[in-house]
C-alpha cells in the first residue's frame, strides 16, 4: 500500500443561502421537519440515497442544484424562515434561567456510550442511545447547561441485513466523519484535543469531536487515529462490539477519557449523570483527580458522591455490565496504587458478593448519591434486585428513585400533525409541551380532520414500507415477479399493527404467533383486513433473537401472510419515524416485569397511534382505560411458558373482541370511537411522557440537588465531604451499639381504633457514644402484606428524657391508615447533609413488643 493524504472538498454554497452549512452542522434540523426540507428539496432522490444526511449532502449535491435553490423564491423564503427560527431559538429566553439563574452556566456532564440524534449519526443500537439523545434535546430546549459525553465509534452499530434464508446479516460499515455532523473539538486555544488514557502497557489516544444539538454540545471520543496502534485503533470502531476485553477498554476510555477530555475542554461540571454503568468508571478519574490534589482517598469519595446521579436502564439481571476480578487487576491496577488503596479496596467499590464479580451498576451505585430507575415499576423492580445491598431497610426505601422515561416530542411528531396542532392548540404550544392543559384543546380538533391527517401518514409510511422491502428483495435476487407483487403489499385501508424494538428475547416478538390457526382467521377476514410491520435488530451474539427474526421472516413468507406480515429491515430512527407515525396500533409484548420503561409506545401515543401493551415499563403510569388497551396481568407466573400462553390469549380476544371490531365501527369511513380513544391518547400521553417533562423533573429532583451538594462538599478544601465522611465512618463504628430497648405500645392494646386516631406510643433505646442528634428513632408504620409492611411511613418520636447511660426515652404520636396495619420502632443514622434518607444505609429496628 502507499501513503496518501484525503482531504475534503466541497462544492461552494451561494452566498445568499450560506448558512445551510450551519444549519446541517446543527442537530437542531433532527426535530425541525422545515430545517430538513430545504436539504430535501435540492435533490430528493440523492436525499433519500444519503439517509438524510445534511452534511453529506452539501458536499455532494450537484452545483446546479445550489444555484438553482438560491434563486428560488419559494426556496428563499423558507431558508429565511428556518435561519430565523434557529436565530430565534438559540437566543430565546428559557424556562431553566428563569428558574435557577444562579446555575445558568455550570455545566453538567452527561455520560452515555450511545446517543440516537439522527439517522446520520449512528452512534445507538436501540432505547438507551434514543433516550440519551432525546434527553439532550430537551437539555436544549429548557436551557439547561448540559455536556454530552460519549464515544464515536467508525463503523456505529451494525446495519441490519435479512438474507433470503432470513437470518439477520451484520454489516459494519465504516463512517467518515468529513461527511457528519461531527467537528473537531477544539481547546481554549483553538487546537484539536488528543486525550491520553492508560491501558495495560500502553497508552491509547483519543481524538475529540463535538455535535451541536441546538443549544447544546455532545463530545465524542475516537481511538481510530495514527498516534495508536492498529488493535488500539478499532477499540471504538463498534458499539457494544467484541469481547469482555473490549468492553471493558471501551468503557475506560468512555469514562476516564471523557472527565479528561472536559478538562481540556476547560469545562468543569458541577454535576454528573451517569447513563446506564457503562460510564461508571468517570468516578475512578475523579477519585484520582482529587486523591492527587492532597485530597484524603475517604473524603474524596464523598465530594464525587455528592454531586453524581446514576440512572439504571435495565431490570434483567444479566443486562447488568460486570468483570471478573482479574479483568478488573489486568485493567485497573494502574489505580490501586494511585488511589492509595489496597486490591480488596478497589474492588470493593463494585464488587457484587453474591456473584463474586466487579459490576458497573453497584459501581455507580456507590459513587452516585442519586441514583433512579426509568419507569415507576423499573424503580420498584431496581429496588428488589439491589434489596441485598441494603439488608437493614425495607425494600420499599431502598434508595433508587424513579424518573419515568419519555421522548423528544418535536422529534417524533409528525409534521403534518404538527401543523394541525399549530391550528388548534393554543400559540407557542411547542414550548410548553409537558403542560396537560394545554393537550385538553386536540377535542377540538374535528373527528374528520384528524382521521384525514392520520390516513394520509399511514399512506406515506406503507409507500415507505414497499419500497424498503423492494429494494430488500431486489438485494436478494429475488424472481422479478416477487418484486413486482410489492406494489400489492399492504392495504391503506386495513387495520395496522406496528412492532418494532431491539429483538432480545424478553420482548417476545412472536407471541402473536402463539396459535397460528386462531392468527390466520383473524388475517384472512376480507371485510376486516388486519396487518403487521415488523422492524428490530438482534444483537450479532444473539442467537435466539435472531432466530425470532427468522420466524417472523418465513411467516410473512407464507400464505395467508404474505403482503400483510412485513419485516422491514434495518430498524433505525428513519424506520421507528415512519412505523410511529403511519400505524394505527403499536403492539408492546414484553415479559412482566422486564421492560425497563420502553419510549416507542410513547412516540406512538403522540402521533395518535393506540398502544396494546403489557402493562409494563410505562405503561401502567400511561393506560388509563380509554387511551389503549392493556394485555396481560401485572404480576409474576410460575413459568415463563404459562406467562406466554396467557397473555397471547388474552391479546387473541382483545383483538378479536375489542380493537378490530372498535376500528372497523365506522360511520363513513369515520371509526368515531377510534378517533375518540386517539384523542384520549394524544392529550393523556404527549404532556406527561415528554423530555421536557423528565429533564425537568431530573432538574428539580436531582441535579440542582447535586449541584448545591457537590459545591457545598467542595467548599473550604472539601471540609464538609470531610465531615460527613468522618461522621459516617463514625457511626459505622460505633453503630453496633446501637439498639431499640423497649417498646411501651400499651395504648395499642385491647382497643378499638378507628382510622385517623393518633396513637401514643414510647420507646427506650441505646445509642452507646451515639448522640441523640445524630440519629432518628421513628415510627415504622404501613400496611401489612406478603410477610412486610407496605406502603410504609414514619413518624419521628422524640426525645422525653434521658434514663442513664447512652439510654434514652422516646415518645410521640402516630395515625393508623384503615385496614390490617402493622407498626414497629427503628433507629437510623441522620446527617443534614445527608442526599436520601439512607445515604448511609443503616437501621436498627425494635424486636418483640
Ligand atoms: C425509540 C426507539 C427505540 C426504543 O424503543 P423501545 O420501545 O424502548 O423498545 C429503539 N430503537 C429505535 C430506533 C428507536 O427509535
Amino acid at each position: 500500500m502507499f501513503y496518501f493524504r484525503t482531504v475534503t472538498v466541497s462544492p461552494s454554497i451561494p452566498e445568499r443561502i450560506g448558512r445551510l452549512k450551519e444549519l446541517s452542522y446543527n442537530l437542531w434540523f433532527s426535530w425541525h421537519p422545515e430545517a430538513l426540507e430545504l436539504f430535501r428539496r435540492m435533490d430528493e432522490p440523492k436525499w433519500e440515497e444519503l439517509n438524510h444526511n445534511p452534511v453529506k449532502m452539501l458536499l455532494q449535491v450537484n452545483n446546479d442544484s445550489l444555484q438553482r435553490a438560491a434563486a428560488d423564491p419559494d426556496y428563499l423564503a423558507l431558508y429565511d424562515k428556518v435561519l430565523a427560527d434557529l436565530d430565534r431559538y438559540m437566543n430565546a429566553d428559557t424556562w431553566f434561567k428563569n428558574k435557577y439563574p444562579h446555575l445558568a452556566d455550570k455545566p453538567i456532564a452527561y455520560f452515555s456510550a450511545e446517543f440516537g440524534l439522527h439517522e446520520s449519526l449512528p452512534i445507538y443500537s436501540g432505547g438507551l442511545g434514543v433516550l440519551a439523545g432525546d434527553h439532550c434535546k430537551a437539555a436544549s430546549d429548557i436551557g439547561l447547561p448540559l455536556v454530552g459525553v460519549g464515544l464515536l465509534y467508525k463503523q456505529g452499530y451494525f446495519t441490519q441485513r435479512i438474507n433470503r434464508e432470513g437470518w439477520q446479516e451484520a454489516h459494519y460499515p465504516f463512517q467518515n466523519y468529513n461527511e457528519m455532523p461531527v467537528k473537531p473539538a477544539l481547546n481554549e486555544e483553538g487546537r484539536e484535543i488528543i486525550i491520553p488514557v492508560e491501558l495495560p502497557g500502553r497508552t491509547v489516544h483519543l481524538k475529540v469531536w463535538q455535535v451541536q444539538v441546538g443549544r447544546i454540545k455532545i463530545y465524542l471520543m475516537d481511538a481510530d487515529i495514527t498516534l495508536n496502534n492498529d488493535h488500539d485503533r478499532q477499540l471504538t470502531a463498534q458499539l457494544y462490539g467484541g469481547d469482555k476485553d473490549t468492553r471493558i477498554s471501551q468503557e475506560m476510555l468512555l469514562g476516564i477519557g471523557g472527565v479528561r477530555a472536559l478538562r481540556q475542554l476547560g469545562i468543569h461540571p458541577v454535576a454528573w449523570h451517569i447513563n446506564e454503568g457503562h460510564a461508571a468508571f468517570l468516578c475512578l478519574e475523579r477519585l484520582q483527580e482529587l486523591v492527587q490534589a492532597g485530597v484524603p482517598l475517604a473524603t474524596a469519595r464523598e465530594a464525587v458522591r455528592a454531586n453524581t446521579l446514576f440512572t439504571t436502564h435495565t431490570p434483567v439481571p444479566a443486562g447488568h455490565d460486570v468483570f471478573d476480578a482479574d479483568k478488573v487487576d489486568y485493567y485497573l491496577n494502574r489505580y490501586y496504587g494511585a488511589l492509595g488503596v489496597d486490591r480488596n479496596g478497589f474492588m470493593s467499590f463494585g464488587w457484587d458478593s453474591r456473584k463474586n464479580n466487579f459490576n458497573m451498576t453497584i459501581l455507580a451505585m456507590n459513587f452516585a448519591a442519586y441514583c433512579n430507575g426509568v419507569s415507576k415499576l423499573h424503580g420498584e423492580v431496581s429496588r428488589k434486585m439491589f434489596h441485598y445491598l441494603y439488608e437493614h431497610i425495607p425494600i420499599e426505601e431502598v434508595p433508587i428513585f424513579s424518573v419515568t422515561n419519555g421522548i423528544h416530542t418535536l422529534t417524533w411528531l409528525s409534521k403534518e400533525l404538527a401543523e394541525l396542532f399549530n391550528a388548534y392548540l393554543s400559540p407557542g404550544w411547542t414550548s410548553r409541551i409537558c403542560d396537560a392543559n394545554l393537550w385538553q384543546s386536540i377535542d377540538n380538533i374535528p373527528d374528520e380532520e384528524l382521521w384525514d391527517v392520520h390516513r394520509s401518514l399511514k399512506k406515506k409510511a406503507i409507500y415507505f414500507f414497499r419500497e424498503s422491502v423492494r429494494k430488500h428483495k431486489y438485494r436478494n435476487q429475488e424472481p422479478a415477479e416477487h418484486i413486482a407483487e410489492v406494489d400489492e403489499y399492504l392495504n391503506p385501508e386495513a387495520f395496522t399493527i406496528g412492532f418494532a424494538r431491539r429483538f432480545a428475547t424478553y420482548k417476545r416478538a412472536t407471541l402473536l404467533f402463539r396459535d397460528m390457526e386462531r392468527l390466520a382467521r383473524l388475517f384472512s377476514d376480507p371485510e376486516r383486513p388486519v396487518q403487521i410491520i415488523f422492524a428490530g435488530k438482534a444483537h450479532p451474539a444473539d442467537r435466539p433473537g435472531q432466530d425470532l427474526i427468522k420466524r417472523i421472516y418465513e411467516i410473512s413468507q407464507q400464505e395467508p401472510f404474505r403482503g400483510k406480515i412485513i419485516f422491514i429491515e434495518n430498524y433505525d430512527m428513519n424506520v421507528a419515524r415512519h412505523m410511529v407515525q403511519g400505524v394505527d396500533m403499536w403492539l408492546n409484548t414484553p415479559r412482566w416485569p422486564m421492560e425497563a420503561s420502553g419510549t416507542s409506545g410513547m412516540k406512538a401515543a403522540t402521533n395518535g397511534v393506540i398502544n396494546c401493551s403489557v402493562l409494563d415499563g410505562w405503561w401502567p403510569e400511561g393506560y388509563n382505560g380509554e387511551n389503549g388497551y392493556a394485555v396481560g396481568r401485572e404480576t409474576g407466573y410460575r413459568s415463563d411458558e404459562e406467562q406466554d400462553r396467557d397473555d397471547a390469549y388474552h391479546l387473541y380476544s382483545l383483538l378479536e373482541e375489542q380493537i378490530i371490531p372498535a376500528y372497523y365501527d365506522q360511520d363513513n369511513g369515520y371509526p368515531r370511537r377510534w378517533i375518540k380513544m386517539m384523542k384520549n391518547c394524544i392529550k393523556t400521553i404527549a404532556p406527561a411522557f415528554s423530555t421536557e417533562r423528565m429533564v425537568k423533573e431530573y432538574t428539580d429532583r436531582f441535579y440542582s440537588e447535586a449541584v448545591r451538594r457537590g459545591e457545598q462538599f467542595a467548599s473550604n478544601h472539601f471540609h464538609v465531604a470531610s465531615q460527613v465522611q468522618d461522621f459516617k465512618r463514625y457511626m459505622k463504628d460505633n453503630w453496633h451499639h446501637v439498639a431499640v430497648k423497649h417498646v411501651d405500645a400499651n395504648a395499642v392494646k385491647g382497643k378499638e381504633l378507628k382510622a385517623g386516631e393518633t396513637l401514643e406510643l414510647a420507646a427506650d433505646v441505646y445509642l452507646g457514644p451515639i448522640a441523640p442528634d445524630n440519629v432518628v428513632v421513628e415510627v415504622v408504620h404501613g400496611c401489612e402484606g406478603d410477610h412486610t409492611l407496605v406502603g410504609i411511613k414514619a413518624t419521628p418520636l422524640k426525645v422525653a428524657g434521658q434514663k442513664g447511660e447512652g439510654i434514652y426515652h422516646y415518645r410521640g404520636g402516630f395515625t393508623l391508615d384503615q385496614g390490617t396495619c402493622g407498626f414497629t420502632v427503628r433507629i437510623r443514622p441522620e446527617h443534614p447533609l445527608f442526599a436520601t434518607k439512607f445515604e448511609l444505609p443503616l437501621a436498627s429496628w425494635a424486636h418483640n413488643f
